[in-house]
């Protein structure tokens, strides 16, 4: 090369904008969200994602994302239902303490970007991969869907991989039941970097934007619980089982449902499935020291008060939401719900600069790149 262009270029950062990759060496991003499928959280999501959303808020550009176009694949005929479980959900996201001022909340169809995405992505993933995916499996079972769900149903496993890779992240926090789906998501995002980026497929996973993918490879970060469990003892809590304790259940509420846990001593192994719900719920919710006494006197065979035991993580329980509720309470007026609003649409205009800037790299290693667009919220 010419030594002067070789100066000129030398001096082009400084005026360009920075390209992607060093942008994220500033401050690398997360993605992950939850479906409104209920008006708001649980205990399972508090352990296996919100507490690490709310801890990394300064480290990571956050990204949050409300899955209210996924929620149709269980939900389409409850359109108004899903409605007030995304500002239910919102709401329950600021009453934790994620943020909106540092993390950007993301509504899923007020983004383009991520059907387009989703439907590109779609060529990537063979059929029967998709349909072999463990959770989905799991889902089909557990929420008793038969063989009558929709096409949308399994479309929403490769709809989760444009969700994630529309705002390239480095960092998904999800629970373990994620797990299927994020490795579906780093298939796809190294599929692509190779097939249409020149990436080579020797390249390691950490090095693909640097050799020119448009796609960070993203990891999974597990949650301190990888699967709480739901008083039924017997599928994890979830939304859509009834077997959960939600953040904003009353204090009284909490401890009926917890007094309901059954609890069977058993000779061999000391306790059966569903006792080991409460275990796990002392292991999550009480001290450490204190949950390691309670499985020393189950494990000695002792003579356990299953209700005093049940009192005691009632309370610890209610310590932790008691803030939380009061929170969400304030949010429950005209004047909250016009504030989650807000906070909605700010973020969608926040969320569609990034989505439409990776939609646009992604069209032009496709050679689709024609013309170029704006859109405007
Ligand atoms: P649904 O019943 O509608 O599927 P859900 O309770 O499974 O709802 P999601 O919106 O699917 O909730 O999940 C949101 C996030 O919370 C995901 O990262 C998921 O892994 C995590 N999560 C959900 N339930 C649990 C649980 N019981 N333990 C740990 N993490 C969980
Ligand atoms: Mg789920």
């Amino acid at each position: 090369m010419h030594v002067a262009w070789r100066f000129l270029l030398r001096l082009l950062p400084m005026h360009a904008s920075p390209p992607q990759h060093d942008r994220h060496a500033i401050k690398p991003r997360i993605l992950t969200g939850d479906t409104p499928t209920h008006t708001g959280l649980h205990l399972g999501h508090w352990v296996g994602s919100l507490e690490n959303r709310v801890r990394l808020q300064d480290e990571f550009d956050c990204y949050f994302l409300i899955a209210n176009v996924h929620a149709f694949t269980t939900l389409a005929d409850k359109p108004e239902q899903i409605r007030a479980n995304t500002l239910g959900i919102v709401k329950d996201w600021i009453a934790v303490g994620m943020d909106p001022e540092r993390s950007t909340f993301v509504l899923q169809s007020e983004v383009p970007a991520i059907a387009e995405l989703t439907f590109l992505f779609a060529m990537l993933l063979p059929f029967n991969k998709v349909m072999r995916n463990p959770t989905l499996k799991t889902e089909i079972d557990s929420k008793g869907l038969g063989d009558t769900y929709s096409f949308g149903f399994p479309m929403y496993a490769v709809g989760q991989c444009a969700d994630i890779l529309v705002f390239r992240p480095e960092l998904v926090p999800v629970g373990e039941d994620q797990e299927a789906h994020i490795e579906m998501c780093r298939d796809v995002a190294m599929k692509f970097n190779q097939m249409y980026c020149g990436v080579g497929n020797r390249v390691p996973q950490e090095g693909h934007v640097a050799a020119g993918g448009v796609f960070p490879i993203p990891k999974a970060k597990i949650g301190r619980v990888a699967r709480l469990a739901g008083l039924d003892g017997v599928n994890k809590m979830s939304k859509s089982l009834g077997n959960a304790i939600f953040l904003y259940d009353s204090a009284k509420d909490v401890q009926k449902k917890i007094n309901k846990i059954t609890v069977v001593a058993e000779e061999s192994t000391g306790l059966v499935a569903q006792s080991h719900v409460l275990l796990q719920y002392c292991d999550a919710f009480l001290s450490r020291e204190r949950a390691e006494a309670i499985r020393a006197d189950y494990a000695e065979g002792k003579n356990v008060m299953h209700g005093h035991i049940k009192a005691e993580l009632g309370e610890a329980i209610n310590a932790l939401l008691e803030p939380m509720r009061a929170r969400r309470e304030a949010l429950e007026t005209a004047e909250g719900e016009a504030r989650v609003l807000e906070i909605i649409r700010s973020g969608i205009k926040r969320a569609n600069v990034v989505a439409e800037e990776t939609l646009a790299m992604s069209k032009r290693s496709m050679k689709l790149d024609f013309a170029e667009r704006r859109i405007s919220y």
